[in-house]
């Protein structure tokens, strides 16, 4: 076994541990809850923090509180290689999602500084804030912040659903000065890797501990839809004289699930739909009248962009149909959706490669929204490498293996020195 193998083995092991700590100081009641700009993640800045300082390596925290550690490279003229991931979580969910990838990247840096290994390029860990969206209604807050993406004076007065309070006023609560814009960028980092938990169970289900992530998911979003039709008796009103806004909703239900499963018999499965909301006005409603308005969320996402834009025209075509035929009308509302962002060929062969020779089997699979997103549309190539884990994620049940933590870890890490050179 090399140093650096011996190394990030122990460093795995190490930032495993620190993991369970941080999960066992965040938990409240049966979940995790690492509020964004809040006590949990902070929490979680100030052990991450510690386990570093007893290393001898210092984090610095950027302007908007996103920590750094940098172990330089052979030639300081080059950007680094970045990795990292998250400190916050969803309100009551699991420890692993966003830590895991937080701590390996953190291991991978502590192993290059015990081994005395000194590639071309040097390593950058990160660990972001606010990644989550329930907290502020928005994702990815720090990195979004710390690249440029949105400014302070665009997102600064989003408030916390809790708390009421400001992102503003929360990062003064944390000291946090803010910034113009951008504190890092593609001049900084070559590229950037991030470890997170699969999140579902496709790695579980082949028996393999690791995946790469093909694509992140962009999203088609209407929030606040409705379907607008007339109220009226129930047993008196015929058919034909209905405008049923529950059954124009199921068309449209029903359509675009058979729209998916055309997807996947085209051997895509990349396509996901979900109406997650759906609800007639407790005001009006009642078992003996026809429906005259129903609210609802709609929401399909996917790797490729055509299919995105395929299902908007679906959506507007079978709306117009629905229409027609049921004297109903839709009102989609504001539209929230975002792009599908493009994970780097190159670095996903370096996470398969560096899998294969540690002896992983790995598959490929799409993922969804992380904070990578947000260095790809920076103009930082970004992969990243799924880890598999059980009972999904943003739930107390969450889990994952040491074992797969530890393989996830010693990947990562034979990825970066391999782009590091
Ligand atoms: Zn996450």
């Amino acid at each position: 076994m090399t140093r650096f193998a011996a190394a990030i083995r122990a460093e795995a092991e190490a930032a495993w541990a620190l993991m369970e700590a941080i999960g066992d100081a965040t938990r409240e009641g049966p979940g995790i809850t690492r509020a964004a700009f809040g006590e949990g993640e902070q929490k979680a800045a100030r052990a991450v923090t510690a386990w570093l300082e007893e290393r001898g390596l210092p984090a610095a925290a950027d302007p908007y509180g996103n920590l750094h550690v940098r172990w330089p490279g052979q030639d300081p003229s080059l950007p680094a290689v970045g990795a990292g991931s998250h400190l916050d979580s969803v309100p009551q969910g699991g420890n692993y999602d966003g830590l895991a990838g937080t701590v390996a990247a953190l291991a991978v840096l502590a192993a290059a500084k015990a081994s005395g290994t000194r590639p071309r390029r040097g390593l950058h860990a990160i660990a972001m804030r606010g990644e989550e969206s329930p907290w502020f209604a928005t994702a990815y807050l720090g990195a979004r912040l710390m690249l440029g993406r949105s400014t302070l004076a665009e997102i600064g007065g989003l408030r916390r659903f809790d708390s009421g309070r400001t992102l503003r006023e929360h990062m003064v609560a944390l000291d946090l000065p803010g910034a113009e814009g951008a504190v890092l960028g593609p001049k900084d980092l070559a590229c950037f890797f991030e470890l997170h938990i699969e999140q579902g169970p496709l790695l579980e289900g082949a028996g393999l501990p690791l995946g790469i992530a093909t694509g992140i998911r962009g999203n088609l979003r209407f929030p606040e839809a409705r379907i607008l039709g007339e109220y009226g008796h129930a047993s008196a009103v015929p058919r034909a004289h209905r405008r049923d806004a529950v059954i124009a909703l199921s068309e449209l239900v029903l359509e675009f699930d058979r729209f998916w499963e055309g997807r996947l018999a085209k051997g895509d499965d990349n396509f996901v739909f979900t109406i997650g909301i759906v609800g007639t006005d407790p005001a009006q409603h009642a078992m003996t009248k026809v429906p005259g308005e129903v609210r609802f969320s709609f929401n399909c996402g996917g790797t490729d962009a055509t299919v995105i834009a395929a299902a908007r025209e679906l959506l507007l075509r079978t709306i117009a149909g629905i229409e027609a035929r049921r004297g109903v009308r839709f009102e989609l509302g504001p539209e929230a959706g975002t792009p599908p962002v493009a994970l780097d060929a190159g670095l996903m062969a370096k996470l398969e490669a560096s899998a294969a020779r540690l002896g992983h089997g790995t598959r490929r699979l799409p993922t969804v929204g992380h904070d990578t997103a947000m260095y790809c549309l920076s103009g930082i190539p970004g992969a990243m490498l799924m880890v598999r884990n059980q009972h999904g994620s943003h739930n107390p049940q969450e889990a994952m293996e040491k074992a797969d933590f530890i393989a996830g870890a010693e990947t990562l890490a034979y990825a970066m020195l391999e782009a590091a050179g």
